[in-house]
């Protein structure tokens, strides 16, 4: 007999950084989990250990495509995310925000499934109001390399609210801003990944620019829980809402944190600033404390060890217990 409180719950981009730990969560709270991928950036290695799950299923497609499902939600996370992986194929990055969530709305639309989606701190662009509440519209260039995706998540938001006043579908937006942890790509560019790597590997940390520009990291058993409290909470709150970690950091601060943490003489050298790359980013979390009572409690320190761990795992070729 099937559990009244059960969900059957689809994930796209479930064999992804985040995707794998929101499907381990859901599967933890007895719920029934379709993870859709098309393994653009995933890998079967994220999800291996949930594959013999009698309430877990593997689907590989490109939410570009129709596909016709029977849920009762859906968070929708497909799409690359790091800078390299969305600006390799910018064209397919487009197609995947925006194709992507018609194709996800729709779905929602007919069978009714409340649908969450994983929106970014990029559309706030390189911001001139700091910190970022959600009431600040973004400071976005539209033709630069990064637009495919920030242009492609702003896209998905409208298609998100217009679905919402348009059909009534029950839609959760959250903004997320960096995030870190076990399962990070080891090449996909991003800061945190990079300078453990680099460090780790005893090669030359490379700070972009000055290394003054800021970043917020949030880690990622704080980000899940922030996905389950703004799916659960009342219809009537959409959102959107920053979710992240408001404790702020600069670029040179957190190489020298991994430096220090991993015993690590690697040096520090310096390399172009990419193109449009924001100075600065913290999230203005009041919205996500009121109305989901949520507060990110993991200090970066306590973060890194974990992550620093995983890789460590990662490089010296052995399965990681997580994986
Ligand atoms: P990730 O690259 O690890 O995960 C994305 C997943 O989507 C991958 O498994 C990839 O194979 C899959 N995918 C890509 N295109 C697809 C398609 N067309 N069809 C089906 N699957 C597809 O990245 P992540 O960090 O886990 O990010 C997950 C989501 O969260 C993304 O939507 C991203 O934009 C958003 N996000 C992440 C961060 C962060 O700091 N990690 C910040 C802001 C927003
Ligand atoms: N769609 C889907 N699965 C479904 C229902 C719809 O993939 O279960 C896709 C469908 O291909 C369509 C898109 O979602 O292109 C948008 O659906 P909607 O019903 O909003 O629009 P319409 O079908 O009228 O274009
Ligand atoms: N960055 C860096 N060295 C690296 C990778 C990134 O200095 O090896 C910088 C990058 O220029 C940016 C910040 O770190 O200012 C965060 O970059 P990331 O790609 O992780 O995320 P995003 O720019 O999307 O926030």
């Amino acid at each position: 007999m099937r559990n009244a409180l059960r969900q059957q719950i689809l994930v796209t981009g479930g064999a992804g950084f985040l995707g794998s730990h929101l499907c381990e969560r859901l599967l933890a709270q007895g719920h029934e989990v379709l993870c859709l991928d098309n393994f653009f950036t995933g890998s079967r290695d994220n999800i291996l250990h949930l594959l013999d799950h009698p309430r877990f299923e593997l689907i590989r497609h490109d939410i570009t495509f129709p596909i016709y499902l029977e849920v009762s939600q859906i968070y929708n996370l497909a799409c690359p995310a790091s800078p390299i992986h969305y600006q390799f194929d910018p064209v397919q990055t487009t197609k995947t925000s925006v194709h992507g969530a018609i194709n996800m709305l729709g779905l929602a639309k007919r069978v009714r499934a409340r649908i969450f989606q994983a929106s970014t701190s990029e559309v706030y662009g390189d911001p001139t109001c700091h910190p970022q509440p959600e009431s600040y519209w973004g400071n976005v260039n539209p033709i630069g390399p990064r637009a495919c995706y920030d242009e492609g998540k702003r896209c998905a938001e409208t298609l998100f609210f217009d679905y919402h006043r348009q059909h009534g579908l029950e839609v959760k937006v959250a903004r997320i801003f960096n995030t870190y942890g076990p399962r990070m790509h080891p090449n996909d560019g991003r800061v945190v990944s990079n300078f453990i790597v680099q460090a780790l590997r005893g090669e030359p940390i490379t700070l972009y620019g000055d290394g003054r520009q800021t970043r917020s990291f949030c880690y990622v058993d704080d980000l899940i829980d922030g996905f389950l409290r703004l799916m659960a909470s009342p219809a009537a709150f959409c959102g959107p809402v920053n979710l992240g970690n408001p404790g702020e950091f600069t670029i040179r601060e957190l190489a020298e944190k991994v430096l220090e943490m991993t015993g690590s003489k690697s040096p520090l050298v310096h390399r172009d600033l990419p193109h449009d790359d924001p100075r600065q980013r913290r999230p203005d979390i009041a919205l996500a404390r009121e109305q989901l009572h949520w507060n990110p409690t993991i200090a970066l320190e306590d973060g890194l060890r974990p992550t620093i761990a995983y890789f460590e795992t990662l490089l010296r070729g052995t399965p990681h217990p997580e994986r």
